[in-house]
């Protein structure tokens, strides 16, 4: 891995060039009161320092609602528009932290664990990621606990780590990171000191052994605690939505006339109606049946089948649930007590 180093103003100077060079570039921004990524049309818009934004950045290469192909009929016929990438847009994400990185593992996974995605990979291809490590952390973060952290490389192109008052490390980690580099070589600097990431980045505390989650649940079914853990969720799908791992999605026909479309949205198996059958029957019932599906499926489900937890620990949905139930403090019980199975 290369590293570099570059300032503030060479920094805002390689963001305005990759911009005016036709890339989308997205950006942490200020929108009512809230930090997100949008697509920026200034510079000096960019949000350079954020604990985390509420939504994660997997929007972007998972959009919330996409068209997967249309058609129109006639008489008899039917003609059929495929899915066409060509018109997608070559995208940069600048700012995102090492959690939202490390997110789209989980997603490639599940993207492609049968029949490989088209419009996710589509995306994906055309995605890069210039990351920035987290210098301070809150309660809700809980990266460590899951094999990632402040300063992890996982899932990022480019990572900068802020040294100093006016400039970063830059770490270049994968071959599309060394293509950008290498176009726009002359912004960097080579590293001067001997520079410890470690000294500049946040210290987030284990606070829970995964090797021991996984275990524990697949003993965990039929617990009682599901219930008892689960009693105030709400069912209102917030913490699927702003997480950078969640994959759940519904397939919608829009048709109007003689033509028509196939949209995937997104969808949470917090719904109640996530997974109602047609029949009337519903085999979750019950809120603690889909609080159970949703940390099955990310600590046990997901390491199982396809080797990865499907979590970062980014804490986005503590932080947004409107009943204060924290996935983390969860998983930590989970470990610490046998009364739970
Ligand atoms: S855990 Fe919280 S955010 Fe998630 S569905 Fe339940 S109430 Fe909503
Ligand atoms: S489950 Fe919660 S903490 Fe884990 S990645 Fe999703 S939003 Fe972040």
């Amino acid at each position: 891995m290369d590293k570099k180093q570059i300032t503030k103003e060479r920094l805002k100077d390689w963001l305005l060039e990759i911009k005016n060079e036709g890339k989308q570039l997205y950006a942490p921004v200020v929108k009512k009161d809230k930090t997100d990524f949008k697509r920026i049309d200034s510079i000096d818009d960019i949000v350079w320092e954020h604990l985390q934004t509420t939504q994660s950045v997997k929007n972007i290469v998972f959009p919330r609602t996409e068209k997967l192909f249309s058609y129109r009929k006639d008489r008899g016929n039917v003609e059929l528009e495929d899915y066409n990438p060509d018109r997608l847009p070559e995208t940069v994400v600048f700012g995102l932290h090492p959690c939202d990185a490390a997110g789209f593992r989980p997603l490639s996974r599940i993207f492609n664990w049968d029949t490989p995605d088209k419009p996710y990979n589509e995306r994906w291809k055309r995605t890069l990621l210039i990351a920035v490590s987290c210098t301070r952390c809150d309660e809700y973060c809980f990266c460590t606990s899951v094999n990632g952290g402040p300063g992890n490389t996982e899932g990022s192109d480019v990572l900068l780590t802020p040294v100093g008052d006016d400039g970063y490390l830059v770490e270049i980690i994968t071959e599309k990171g060394k293509e950008l580099y290498e176009k726009y070589n002359r912004f960097f600097e080579s590293v001067t000191d001997n520079i410890n990431k470690e000294e500049y980045i946040a210290q987030v505390p284990v606070r829970f052994n995964i090797e021991e989650i996984i275990r524990n649940l697949s003993g965990m079914f039929e617990s009682d605690s599901w219930k008892t853990r689960s009693d105030r969720c709400l069912g209102c799908g917030a913490c699927a939505f702003v997480c950078p791992a969640c994959a759940c999605f519904d397939i919608q026909e829009d048709v109007g006339g003689n033509s028509g479309c196939r949209i995937r949205c997104w969808d949470s198996c917090g719904f109640s109606l996530f997974t109602l059958h047609t029949s009337g029957h519903n085999p979750r019932s019950m809120q603690s049946q889909r609080w159970r599906q949703r940390l099955m499926h990310k600590f046990s489900y997901m390491p199982e089948r396809l080797s990865v937890v499907g979590c970062t620990g980014c804490g986005r949905c503590s932080r947004a649930c409107p009943v204060d139930m924290n996935i983390a403090a969860h998983l930590e019980i989970i470990t610490e007590t046998e009364n739970e199975r």
